[in-house]
């Protein structure tokens, strides 16, 4: 299983976190712990 650290920055507040992020990472959402907007991967990444 494939594995990589990521750091996420919200555009909405501009929090970063690490994440893991599965090798499915297009399918992958997230919700900033900052502001709780659920941010994705950029398109084609
Ligand atoms: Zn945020």
């Amino acid at each position: 299983m494939i594995a990589l650290n990521s750091v996420i920055t919200c555009p909405n507040c501009g929090h970063q976190e690490t994440e893991i992020m599965p090798d499915d990472a297009c399918q992958y959402f997230y919700d900033c712990k900052n502001c709780s907007k659920v941010l994705k991967p950029e398109p084609g990444d």
